[in-house]
């Protein structure tokens, strides 16, 4: 029954201030309008750092790939100088084992021409060695001396077999150096194949990555704007609500001071009372998203907006422990609850209560003004706990 009376003199209220509750809803769809701006945006932020880290990384593996193809391509000029040296020694050993056949043609030549001379031309030599012989003993001497030197021309002849067949094996040795490094070369020139793919992969890779950032980078730029504009919107509404607050405070200034009966205080749910009814809330308690710079804005309390005039109701009973003027809040009262708790109510036109005063709660403490750090009549309404700030939403049912 008491909530139908209330929600009865609320509407009462809004009726009485028509654009005042359709400002209230521009600001609720700005707000939602900034609200959505601000997540694209750190949407945003955190796709373009995730990127960045992306192509941090691309570009750690393209150095490395450089470096690797750098390191490869003079091991392949060193197999390339290997394949030279191995194809030299070829070479010369070739010559060398043309030499050799050469002057083993020579030898046998010159070998087969005595042989023949010897034994088929009857060289006389021979014949006269044989026949002037003086008895077998002697013949038998003259035939070994012979023999000596034919065995000599053999042994030269062998040699120079043993010579070229030993030239023939080394070539062979070389030959097959000259295969293991010409597939060593193309394993490496392979590797080098491999290695270019890659660096082409995370070159395309990379400016993909940074294509990706400036896009996103000019859709912030974009959206921040947009949010800018937003803001201003904003802005520019709560200068006219306030504009229209102002009207209707001149309009209704035949109201005495804090006897601004139509807002009775309102049963929150909670077990605490709405401190000041009739108004509705700009800036909530904790950090705001700047949308231009940030999370640099920290709010310590609600701010609830409404008329000069409008009562404010203590949340809850307790010790008044502060009442009148109080830094950036005005005059302002602040109420300890015995229990760790305390409210503070900031901007107030006129403070009813004194320090020391013993509250009960939904008493009328304060008229609502704009002094201290404000531009628009407002209360600004602040829980403490153990002395911290806490969120008060939860306290008042929100
Ligand atoms: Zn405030």
């Amino acid at each position: 029954m008491k909530k139908k009376i209330i929600l009865f003199l609320a509407i009462l209220v809004l009726l009485a201030m028509p654009s005042f509750a359709t400002i209230e809803e521009q600001i609720d769809e700005v707000d939602k309008k900034i609200e959505e701006s601000s997540s694209n945006i750190e949407q945003l932020e955190q796709n373009i750092e995730e990127e960045e880290k992306n192509l941090e990384v691309v570009s750690v593996s393209l150095e490395e790939t450089l470096v690797q193809k750098q390191a490869l391509e003079a091991r392949i000029e060193q197999t390339k100088n290997n394949i030279i040296t191995v194809e030299n020694k070829i070479k010369e050993l070739k010559e060398k084992i043309k030499k050799a056949k050469a002057e083993i043609q020579a030898q046998e030549k010159h070998f087969g021409a005595r042989l023949r001379s010897i034994y088929y031309k009857k060289d006389e030599t021979f014949w006269t060695v044989i026949f002037d012989a003086e008895g077998i003993e002697d013949l038998m001497t003259r035939l070994s001396s012979f023999e000596k030197i034919t065995q000599q021309d053999d042994k030269t002849l062998n040699d120079l077999i043993d010579k070229r067949n030993q030239l023939a094996k080394m070539e062979e040795e070389q030959k097959n150096n000259l295969l293991n490094l010409e597939s060593l070369k193309s394993a490496q020139e392979k590797d080098k194949a491999d290695l270019i793919a890659v660096e082409a992969e995370l070159e395309r890779r990379k400016s993909e990555l940074q294509a990706r950032i400036a896009e996103h980078k000019s859709l912030m730029q974009q959206e921040q704007s947009q949010a800018a504009q937003f803001q201003q919107e904003k802005d520019d509404l709560l200068a006219e609500a306030e504009r229209i607050r102002l009207e209707n405070y001149n309009k209704n200034n035949n109201t005495e001071e804090g006897e601004n009966v139509e807002l009775p205080p309102i049963d929150t749910g909670t077990g605490w009372v709405y401190p000041a009814p009739g108004t509705f809330i700009t800036y909530w308690f904790g950090y705001r998203v700047h949308p231009l710079y940030g999370t640099d804005d920290w709010h310590s309390g609600i701010d609830m907006i409404g008329d000069f005039g409008n009562p404010i109701y203590a949340a809850r009973g307790g010790l008044v422990v502060v009442a009148g003027w109080y830094g950036g809040f005005g005059n302002c009262v602040v109420i300890d609850h015995g229990d760790g708790l305390q409210t503070l109510y900031g901007h107030g036109d006129s403070v009813l209560v004194s320090v020391g005063d013993q509250v009960s709660q939904g008493q009328h403490i304060m008229v609502m003004g704009s002094t201290g750090t404000s531009t628009a009549p407002h209360l600004h309404f602040s829980v403490l706990y153990g002395g911290d700030y806490v969120d008060p939403a939860p306290y008042i049912g929100l």
